[in-house]
């Protein structure tokens, strides 16, 4: 099964019937569709603004976020919109390439890198290097509040100014004194 394929399986699944009435509205009305692998990110104009909106398959479902102030949980009628926008039309999504970080070569493959990977991912990473999310935070003069800020927000489509110096940081702190991977 291609990713697209995949994700409108997943999709399907996670939003079946026809779109509600407040959805319907934007379906369609997205900008800046792109797709990597299994995950789009678009964003559409709502009543308070511009929001991001994402939808990703793994682990047999779907995770969604949007940046409105109930698009937490993924649950809003823009991530339904979508979804929807999605299987309607997936070859309106831009496909982009996700960079392993060793092809970094370049300020330009950098922010390909550091867009295609999560803060919490690379926290993840970095705790089977041995080091925790608090022992990284005080090592770099951070709080692990805000930290952990940085980190949750990206999860809801919010970027914070430092999300991609926090992720360089914990590479730099991985690569110079993490434990290699048993
Ligand atoms: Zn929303």
């Amino acid at each position: 099964m291609s990713d697209i394929e995949t994700l409108q399986a997943a999709i399907q699944s996670h939003w079946p019937g026809p779109p509600g009435e407040k959805a319907v509205r934007y379906i369609g009305h997205f900008t800046d569709c792109t797709r990597c692998g299994t995950k789009v990110v678009a964003t559409v104009v709502g009543n308070h603004g511009t929001y991001t909106v994402s939808i990703a398959a793994g682990g047999g479902g779907v995770t969604s976020a949007c940046s409105c102030y109930i698009g937490k949980g993924g649950y809003c009628h823009h991530c339904a919109a979508l979804a929807h926008t999605f299987l309607r039309n997936p070859d309106s999504f831009r496909e982009i390439q996700t960079i392993p970080r060793e092809a970094v070569s370049g300020l330009p493959d950098l922010q390909a890198y550091l867009a295609g990977i999560t803060l919490e991912e690379l926290l993840a990473q970095l705790k089977a290097h041995g080091i925790t999310q608090k022992a990284f935070a005080e090592g770099v003069g951070t709080s692990p509040q805000h930290l952990g800020a940085i980190k949750s927000a990206e999860l809801r489509n919010h970027f914070f100014n430092d999300l991609g110096a926090t992720k360089l940081a914990v590479l730099w702190v991985m690569e110079h004194f993490g434990k290699k991977k048993l």
